[in-house]
């Protein structure tokens, strides 16, 4: 990530953050915070999620986003879908109302319609960086392949329920359709009564890891957020880049990457701090 993109990022990962202790303290809950906290970023131009995301192959906007809670397993994912502003609030209503947990193109679009969530015009989630990005698309791949990735959350509430969540617009220049890790339960995300995990990087490497299930079960088995993290970037370095942030269930957090830079913020409960840091050297 240039310099000059680091300011941006670390003030947008601030402000989700504050949304998501804002909710913690008003007693909304582990999912309410970190819808809170994506909705900020999803709106936010600087990230690949909601108004701003890559463009795909075909010069469109395509979101995926999920949400999964600790304690019951439940999940709540859509994948391609093109005409949602917010997709997490819409997979915050599927999480809350409807029988089926998984959720694509037009099946997504009409859920969310009767649920009176409007359907936009793809061209309102396109803004003229990406456009351009797409145009120059013959341009050598560090131009092409400028950060601004999925945004992910994950929090514990005074219930003790943990929740995990991302959002993104995938890879840019994907094909049409394509569903990256972050709807995928296990890969882009995974909660369960230990720990939550997001994931951030490139989807298929991602998923061929297992990225968040295989931090899970590590972390299960050692008892050490930070560790069992250490352990699913390892894994993923085999195959690819990316990072994680992860939450234990006595409030430990850590986020780790095998890239240069990961901007992140965490709630410091104690000390009622929000810490930020661009990276986290491993
Ligand atoms: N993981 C996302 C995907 O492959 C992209 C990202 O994290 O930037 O769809």
């Amino acid at each position: 990530m240039p310099k000059k993109l680091e300011a941006a990022h670390l003030k947008g990962v601030c402000e989700a953050c504050k949304a998501g202790r804002d909710a913690l303290l008003d007693g909304n809950g582990s999912v309410n915070a970190i819808a809170d906290a994506l909705v900020i970023l999803e709106d936010d131009e600087t990230f690949d999620a909601g108004v701003g995301s890559f463009l795909n192959s075909v010069g469109d906007v395509e979101l995926d986003a999920g949400i999964m809670t600790g304690d019951s397993g439940d999940f709540a994912c859509c994948g391609a879908v093109s005409r949602l502003r917010n997709p997490i609030l819409a997979c915050k209503k599927l999480l809350e109302i409807a029988p089926n947990r998984l959720l694509v193109c037009e099946g997504m679009h009409k859920f969310a319609e009767e649920n009176g969530f409007e359907l936009i015009d793809n061209d309102e989630l396109k803004i003229s960086r990406e456009i351009e990005r797409y145009k120059n698309k013959s341009a050598p791949v560090e131009k092409y392949f400028l950060p601004s990735d999925t945004v992910g959350a994950v929090a514990l509430d005074e219930y003790g329920q943990i929740a995990a969540a991302n959002t993104t617009g995938g890879t840019p220049g994907k094909l049409p359709g394509r569903v990256g890790d972050s709807p995928i339960v296990g890969c882009g995300i995974y909660a369960g009564p230990n720990a939550g995990i997001a994931a951030t990087g490139y989807g298929e490497p991602i998923i061929k890891t297992v990225l968040c299930k295989c931090v899970y079960d590590e972390y299960s088995k050692c008892k050490d957020i930070d560790l069992a993290t250490n352990h699913g970037i390892g894994i993923l370095s085999l195959y690819g880049w990316g990072g994680v942030i992860a939450l234990d269930k006595e409030g430990n957090s850590a986020a780790r990457h095998n890239t240069t830079k990961m901007p992140f913020a965490r709630w410091d409960e104690k000390n009622n701090k929000i810490e930020k840091k661009i990276s986290n050297p491993l």
